[in-house]
């Protein structure tokens, strides 16, 4: 499939810096917009701007049903069993706050939360929270030598029956993609409660809930070519059910008197307060641009240049690469022999060209491997063979310059 039609959907990558063409490389801190989902949001706000589930006006029934059909694509998108199992959110980060503030009630003094030594700082330090606030211990998963998940001291930890597993589906520093079948089933045999973090999973995969087996799944939408400030968390319905909410007030109600409120249920329950619902909207138009693509041809054509991009990489004389291997998806994480990671970001970013510089929100990652920081470059469905190429250019410029 050519894909430069897909990519002339997307304005922003039109512009040159510096006399350059934009090279955008920095698709997992977030991804660009085609050109439906501005029209979809913009289009919300021309003609349809009201607030949902709450008035009797025309305009508000179809706030409504455009909120609430975009609650229907993402089931389908995921494969989830119900349309309640769908909460809307602002982000990964605040969809695994909610599941750290909402199991207090399952997890006590001395139990066991593990996380997976790949983990974002978003999937870490919510943790933490609840650990403080219930006396729970954090353990990690540690890694292999090659940066991946080491199964046999997984298994060792499950060992100890862990009340909670949150895992990474693909790691947002190095681009490792987890066994999350198989570490899902595993703690499960256990009775564990499992998150994964699909952050950066979403955009390049077919997801599925029921096939992976988790009781909570989270992403972004901007990550997907969708808007800022929308995410999604996905739960089975029982448990998602039984959460506390995190955030309380108008919406999630079904009564307030000043002695007593009743919660609404699912999804409203864990809906308080005014959504993002252009955002939302934004939200369905990605997912729609997404589904118009054939899954084995969007797969195909970013891991052809994702091994491009390791290869490339991989014949540069004194470069270390973290982590590197053909499965990983959407990123590759390097640093320059002797050369401090954000010196070699600036000098690109002189060339047009934007990657991400620094630990990656996972510091404790960055602390296994030994480094304070690394450079990351990482593709989307936009990308092509020549954006790769102006990197490799500008990164042999660099290497110049500063030899
Ligand atoms: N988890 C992973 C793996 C990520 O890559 C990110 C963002 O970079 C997050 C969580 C946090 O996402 P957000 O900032 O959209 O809440």
């Amino acid at each position: 499939m050519d894909f430069t039609p897909v990519r002339t959907q997307f304005p922003t990558l039109t512009q040159t810096f510096n006399g350059y063409p934009l090279c955008y490389l920095d698709t997992a801190a977030t991804s660009h917009k085609p050109q439906r989902v501005l029209n979809a949001m913009t289009q919300f706000y021309l003609k349809n701007n009201a607030n949902v589930h709450r008035a009797a006006h025309q305009l508000s029934s179809q706030a409504t049903r455009q909120y609430e059909a975009v609650r229907d694509q993402v089931m389908d998108f995921i494969g989830a069993q119900h349309r309640e199992e769908v909460i809307f959110t602002h982000g990964t980060t605040e969809a695994i706050n909610m599941v750290a503030h909402g199991l207090t009630q399952y997890i006590d003094s001395g139990e066991l939360i593990l996380v997976d030594s790949l983990a974002h700082h978003a999937n870490i330090v919510p943790w933490q929270v609840l650990a403080k606030q219930t006396g729970a211990i954090i353990k990690p998963i540690p890694l292999t030598k090659e940066g991946r998940l080491d199964l046999l001291a997984y298994d060792a930890l499950l060992k100890q029956k862990p009340t909670i597993v949150a895992l990474s589906h693909v790691s947002n520093a190095l681009g490792i993609l987890n066994p999350i079948e198989t570490l899902v089933a595993k703690a499960k045999a256990v009775n564990a409660i499992t998150l994964v973090d699909g952050a950066q999973a979403v955009a390049h995969m077919n997801i599925n809930v029921q096939q992976i087996d988790c009781d909570f799944y989270a992403f972004s939408g901007h990550k997907m070519y969708g808007p800022t400030g929308v995410g999604i968390l996905y739960g089975r319905l029982e448990i998602l059910d039984s959460l506390n909410p995190l955030i309380t007030g108008g919406e999630m109600i079904k009564s307030v008197t000043f002695e007593k409120t009743v919660y609404n249920t699912l999804p409203n329950r864990l809906e308080a307060g005014t959504p993002p619902i252009a955002e939302v909207i934004g939200l369905g138009e990605a997912i729609a641009f997404l589904n118009d693509i054939p899954a084995i041809e969007k797969i195909y054509h970013e891991k052809e240049l994702l091994q491009y991009l390791q290869d490339q990489l991989k014949a540069i004389e004194g470069i270390i690469l973290y982590g590197a291997h053909p499965d990983n998806i959407g990123a590759v994480a390097f640093n320059l022999h002797n050369e401090h990671h954000q010196d070699v970001g600036v000098l690109l970013d002189q060339q047009a060209i934007a990657i991400r510089c620094g630990h990656h929100c996972a510091m404790p990652l960055m602390q296994t491997l030994n480094i304070k920081g690394c450079c990351r470059a990482s593709i989307g469905i936009y990308t092509n063979k020549q954006d790769i190429d102006c990197f490799m250019t500008a990164l042999n410029n660099v290497i110049t310059l500063l030899h």
